[in-house]
């Protein structure tokens, strides 16, 4: 997988969407993360685009402050 520089378009538009929304088709899910416990559970789920090979993280968490899709920089 090279670094990729910039969003394809779906996912410059997926950074945009709402905690409800689906990723979008080219994007492959790698891994689910699981926190807390009881009514405080949420996922954090990571994404590929097998287009421009962004990784995209998204959070399933309503308390979460900032966008629920984002770009994984690490
Ligand atoms: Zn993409």
């Amino acid at each position: 997988m090279g670094m990729a520089i910039n969003a394809c378009p779906s996912c410059t538009k997926q950074f945009g969407l709402k905690s409800l929304d689906h990723p979008h088709g080219r994007l492959d899910e790698i891994m689910t993360v699981n926190f807390g416990t009881g009514i405080r559970r949420w996922s954090e789920t990571t994404y590929v685009c097998t287009d421009c090979g962004t990784i995209i993280v998204h959070t399933s968490s309503k308390a979460h402050v900032g966008p629920s899709w984002w770009r994984d920089l690490g």
